[in-house]
């Protein structure tokens, strides 16, 4: 896969002490049928410390979203959470900004071309707002700040 977009996704499931991932994993691959979880990366807080999970390898195309040929055109990254209930914390969209800087760096991806799930429906002609689509990576995500941390317009003091 050569990478075009990076497509922000939430979990939809409450972020605990616990590990969720390898949930996730098996969920996508008993319940659904898939052959390995449909994200290639995950972040997730476990404890006090947020950490990294490694999905499928970046050379294979995900099961993250099928609009706009999304799957085989980007790399698929879960927040492990719910934000349609409040926003991620402040450790967690660091974390994040600093996954996604790596990937943007390493594939020449423009920070335009980071996308939440939502954003891609959204140029499928689908309005989440109007219930036609998932809100994911959650109502309260703020990918306008992940994308302004990217650029280097905002900057965490
Ligand atoms: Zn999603």
């Amino acid at each position: 896969m050569n990478p075009q977009y990076i497509c922000i996704h939430h979990s939809l499931t409450k972020d605990g002490t616990v590990v969720d991932w390898e949930a996730i994993r098996k969920y996508h691959r008993e319940v659904n049928g898939w052959s390995d979880i449909g994200y290639h990366y995950g972040i997730e807080r476990v404890g006090q410390g947020t950490l990294l999970q490694v999905g499928r390898p970046e050379s294979q195309p995900g099961a993250h979203c099928k609009e706009m040929h999304m799957n085989s055109k980007s790399i698929g990254i879960c927040v492990v959470g719910n934000f349609d209930l409040a926003p991620p914390g402040l450790e967690v969209l660091r974390f994040l900004s600093e996954i996604v800087r790596r990937k943007v760096m390493e594939y020449g991806i423009p920070v335009q071309a980071v996308l939440g799930h939502r954003e891609v429906g959204a140029m499928a002609g689908f309005d989440w707002k109007k219930g036609q689509y998932k809100s994911c990576p959650g109502k309260y995500f703020p990918m306008d700040t992940l994308r302004s941390l990217l650029s280097g317009e905002l900057k965490f003091t």
